[in-house]
């Protein structure tokens, strides 16, 4: 699915040095990498504040540490997302409310959140998932309205740029009152360990939530906030800094082999290609695909025996996870993401995918639709 070794090869020279850098200076915890890793990111995303943490579920959990939130109010998030959304949620004592997505964008549905509003919600995650924004003007119109923070997982989407109707654009992450992401090594912009990151624009949030990564403190030994232990390691920050360099390059890398995918396989209605909506770029952190659910899993053990790697994200959806039954939701009413979860698949997506995989990978999805049809 991904090429990390690949990837590393082309920048090996840098990377090796940045870890060694680290390493002669002995500063693993905090220090200088740290701070202008955040820097360069908060410039790059155009946003005041990047406070990084240890992984992405962790950003999620202190951005909702920030909000002046109380037990048992109400979080709206998407039904077809991975669990690190939902789970902060809950471990904070607050409630997840799930809303189904859009069909097409896969993304949460604007005028799914707006029914879902009652008395006691308070916030939503929007989740950008598989590397397109989800509406943030509808999103942001509806939070105004009805007076709700939003936090935006952007664990799947650095680099990717929301089009508002007037044109302007705005990276994911920085449109809400607090964005996420992770640098889980298969995301776009990946380390090689655990990392994660709070974005804000706020001077106020932006001082709570580095306060909260550490301890609940700004003087050591004295602790004004509840707080947790998350931090990124210098050697993650030196490595982030060199790849944050190529994250261009590598969105349109991925950009690249997406536009393949799209023109091969085209030519069989069998397969339908990920809908490109026109308010957001796409930075392909997956290309998933959609096919009747007849044939979704055969296509899938096809592709397998030979040597084609594809996954399901996701195949089982919030709403019908064991963990969270106790919320008791109603199994019919989400049609869509139901649908979605037996439909979807997704193919290799990286940055050192080449015409000649690319190929032989859609050779053999037209060939399973020629021997099953
Ligand atoms: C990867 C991911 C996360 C969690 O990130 P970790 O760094 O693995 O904790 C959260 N939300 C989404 C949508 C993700 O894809």
């Amino acid at each position: 699915m991904v090429d990390l070794k690949g990837q590393y090869d082309r920048i090996k020279t840098e990377i090796d040095s940045a870890i060694q850098s680290v390493i002669d200076s002995s500063v693993f915890i905090r220090g200088a990498e740290v701070i202008s890793f955040e820097e360069e990111l908060a410039s790059y995303l155009g946003i005041k504040h990047v406070i990084s943490c240890a992984n992405g579920t962790d950003a999620l959990q202190v951005a909702l540490m920030t909000l002046d939130l109380n037990p048992g109010d109400e979080v709206i998030t998407t039904d077809f997302t991975f669990i690190a959304s939902v789970e902060v949620i809950v471990l904070l004592g607050l409630k997840p409310v799930f809303v189904e997505p859009e069909p097409d964008t896969f993304n949460i549905s604007p005028e799914a959140i707006e029914k879902a509003i009652g008395p006691r919600t308070r916030a939503i995650i929007p989740v950008h998932l598989f590397g397109q924004s989800a509406d943030m003007e509808e999103i942001l119109k509806i939070a105004r309205k009805h007076r709700l923070y939003i936090i935006e997982d952007a664990a799947q989407a650095t680099g990717t740029e929301y089009i508002f109707s007037d044109g302007t654009r705005k990276k994911a992450g920085t449109m809400g009152d607090i964005g996420c992401t992770s640098f889980f090594p298969s995301k776009n912009l990946g380390c090689y360990g655990d990392g994660g990151a709070i974005f804000t624009g706020d001077d106020r949030l932006a001082k709570l939530a580095r306060s909260i990564t550490n301890h609940g403190s700004t003087r050591k030994y004295y602790h004004d906030d509840i707080g947790v232990n998350s931090r990124l390691d210098a050697i993650q920050a030196a490595i982030l800094r060199v790849k944050l360099r190529y994250l261009n390059e590598y969105n349109i890398a991925r950009r690249n082999a997406a536009s393949f995918y799209d023109r091969q396989l085209s030519q069989t209605e069998k397969v339908i290609s990920p809908f490109r909506s026109n308010k957001s770029t796409h930075i392909f952190h997956q290309y998933t695909v959609k096919t009747d659910p007849g044939n979704r899993d055969g296509l899938k053990n096809f592709l397998e025996e030979r040597g084609i790697p594809s996954m399901v994200y996701y195949p089982v959806p919030m709403h019908r996870q064991k963990a969270y039954s106790f919320l008791n939701p109603d199994n019919d009413a989400f049609p869509v993401t139901d649908a979605l979860c037996s439909s979807v698949l997704s193919l290799p997506m990286h940055t050192e995918l080449n015409i000649d995989q690319l190929k032989y990978i859609c050779d053999n999805i037209y060939k399973y639709f020629e021997d099953n049809s």
